[in-house]
């Protein structure tokens, strides 16, 4: 136990407008507690930068999912649970479902959400590259309105990213055109849950027989954020899957990804994984001959 606890202010808000009123009078002040489940940690190691700090777990407005033909819209405090109880994910987003499945154990799971795994920005975080290969977009709310971006360019470089000290992340949408894609996902690590990902690959295709027509590649702990491969992605786009395309391939996302020594892996590690699963996925997603 830490035995010099700084004082922190929470304030619990009962509505968006309160929340976004606060965040709007003072910008930078508070900082929106979710499920708390990375912030915990940070307060644990005498890491928790910030004093005041807006309890938001009660906002009805950021829960629920949200079914139109186009579209499935989760609201940022979407649990793991939640995701793994809906049927219309498990059915239509599988790699978000095993991204769940696989984030820490039970606890972590019923009280960590999705938007919180997206603003904490952590590189190694596991549901973002399958929120990337599923396109999804984020919207954020203030006192003054809204908008929706692209998850794609959210994350700007480590731990930084496109959001205002007046924004809420209030909900995530995924497209629904997925019934024609193949879905493959893998987190390695040194167990299956309850450990940090070494690697992490998400990626979504079309094909036409052994043609690839479209596809989406999403890693994480490979770079300094969750990354979309779109140069590997580019070069991928109208090929046939042979073993030429796979060396090539591999070689082309040795060129997009930039893994580090850390204390959980090694570069040359995580590149090897990560040019192996890319090969073990055009396998998958090849037809068998
Ligand atoms: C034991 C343990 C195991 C874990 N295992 C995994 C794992 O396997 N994979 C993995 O990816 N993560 C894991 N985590 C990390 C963590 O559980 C997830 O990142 C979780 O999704 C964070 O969500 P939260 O609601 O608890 O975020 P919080 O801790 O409440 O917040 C995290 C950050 O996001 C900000 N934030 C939260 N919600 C919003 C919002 N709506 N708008 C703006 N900012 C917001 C907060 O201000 C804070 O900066 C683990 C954590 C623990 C303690």
């Amino acid at each position: 136990m830490r035995a010099n606890l700084p004082t922190y202010e929470l304030r619990t808000p009962a509505s968006l407008d309160e929340t976004l009123a606060l965040l709007a009078n003072d910008p930078g002040v508070w900082k929106p507690f979710a499920g708390g489940t990375d912030l915990m940690v940070l307060m644990e190691t005498g890491k928790l930068a910030h004093r005041n700090y807006i309890n938001i777990w009660n906002l009805d407005d950021l829960r629920g999912v949200e079914i139109t033909t186009e579209h499935v819209t989760l609201g940022a405090l979407t649990t793991y649970t939640d995701v793994l109880t809906n049927p219309i994910l498990r059915d239509e987003f599988p790699m978000l479902c095993q991204a769940a499945s696989e984030t820490g154990g039970l606890a972590i799971q019923n009280r960590g959400t999705l938007g919180g795994n997206i603003v904490n920005a952590s590189p190694a975080a596991d549901s973002p590259p399958a929120l990337l290969a599923y396109d999804a977009e984020l919207e954020f709310a203030t006192a003054t309105g809204s908008r929706w971006i692209t998850y794609q360019g959210f994350h700007t470089g480590y731990k930084q990213m496109n959001m205002g000290e007046d924004e809420l992340l209030t909900r995530i949408r995924l497209p629904r055109a997925t019934q024609a894609l193949k879905h493959y996902y893998r987190k390695v690590g040194t167990r299956k849950a309850q450990a940090i990902s070494k690697v992490c690959f998400a990626a979504v295709a079309r094909t036409n027989g052994n043609r690839i027509d479209d596809v989406r590649i999403a890693l994480g702990s490979v770079a300094p954020i969750p990354l979309r491969c779109v140069a590997v992605e580019t070069f991928l786009r109208g090929k046939n899957i042979d073993q030429s395309l796979v060396t090539t391939g591999k070689a082309e996302l040795a060129r997009e990804i930039a893994p580090i020594d850390d204390i959980r892996s090694t570069k040359n590690y995580r590149l090897r994984v990560s040019q192996n699963l890319l090969a073990d996925f055009l396998g998958n997603i090849a037809v068998e001959s």
